[in-house]
């Protein structure tokens, strides 16, 4: 029996199946009326910000149509998201394509919306830019900034490309810079792609966060790497972003920057759930699912897997 009055639950494909309809999330409803929702589910199609290969404005459709799967009790977790929460596919945050400071503001002003109405954001990139003006719009809201957990296979945290400021691999430099996460409460897990120079990752442990390489997570293993997770974040208020190449390029290939040497998606679920119950989650996003370079939906169903780990563990706490 639900605890609570739910308003948004997913079609019923008992007896509507699975592959009718129109793409949502999860099959959930798709509006705009968050002052029913515990967590809205919207995409930003927009990479811009990509240096590599382009094609990530395709992730949102990519990972809706993988979504349609996905069943609402969480096995690794044991929760019934639906019982718990009320979840609504908000859509998509119209963006200016070509154009980074145009997007950002549109990017940032959509993730207040959201914020002003007391629900949790979970975003579907897109590539790993948006995070900035994500991360720009929660710390306007919040008031403060946050604790960071951040799996990639890259630390994102170089100060420019091509002479700019804004791409996909600058995020957590600017996202440090304006004060907008907290780096002694914040960690990069999985890092691993090869560099142009070592100053990226100096300047992050400089600036007091965490990195725990692709190589000593191999090594720690999962329970090791929870707890420093954990140990780290220690109830912060914390946001969770994911870049789908954290996962071995064999896991996902439909991405603009793939890289070798990474993880499973058990193992990638398997940290998800350990890092994320009981936390205080302020939002998530998951970038960088790119359909093009797909092979079978596997990269899209791993995104839209990683988003439900966190509706799972968001509907854990306040189960
Ligand atoms: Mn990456
Ligand atoms: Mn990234």
């Amino acid at each position: 029996m639900p605890k609570r009055n739910i308003a948004y639950k997913p079609v019923d494909s008992l007896k509507s199946p699975r592959f009718s309809g129109v793409r949502t999330y999860m099959r959930l409803p798709h509006g705009t009326g968050l002052e029913k929702a515990d967590v809205a589910v919207f995409g930003v199609p927009f990479d811009t910000g990509t240096s590599f290969c382009p094609g990530a404005r395709f992730g949102p459709a990519a990972i809706r149509d993988a979504s349609s799967i996905l069943k609402p009790y969480c096995p690794l977790t044991d929760v019934n998201i639906v019982e718990n929460i009320s979840v609504l596919d908000y859509g998509d945050i119209d963006t200016v394509p070509g154009y980074m400071d145009d997007s950002f503001v549109k990017i940032e002003a959509g993730m207040v919306k959201i914020c002003e109405a007391g629900v949790i954001p979970l975003g579907m990139g897109g590539d790993h830019s948006i995070t900035l003006p994500l991360l720009r719009g929660l710390t306007k809201v919040h008031g403060e900034p946050v604790a960071l957990l951040h799996f990639d296979a890259h630390s994102d945290t170089i100060s420019d490309y091509f002479g700019r400021d804004y791409n996909h691999g600058t995020p957590f430099y600017w996202a440090i810079e304006e004060g907008l996460i907290k780096p002694e409460h914040s960690i990069q897990v999985g890092i691993r792609g090869p560099l142009y120079t070592k100053d990226a990752l100096d300047y992050a442990k400089n600036k007091g966060l965490e990195i725990i390489t692709g190589p000593q997570l191999h090594d720690l293993g999962l329970r090791e790497t929870i707890k420093c997770a954990r140990d780290r974040i220690n109830g912060q208020p914390v946001y969770v972003s994911f870049d789908i190449d954290f996962l071995d390029a064999a896991y996902a290939p439909g991405t603009g920057t793939p890289e070798i040497g990474g993880f499973t998606t058990h193992q990638a679920l398997q940290l998800m759930a350990g890092c994320c119950v009981g936390m205080n989650l302020k939002g998530m996003d998951l970038v960088e699912v790119m359909p093009a370079q797909d092979n079978a939906g596997i990269t899209a169903l791993a995104g839209a897997s990683l988003m439900h780990i966190f509706l799972a563990q968001v509907a854990k706490g306040l189960e």
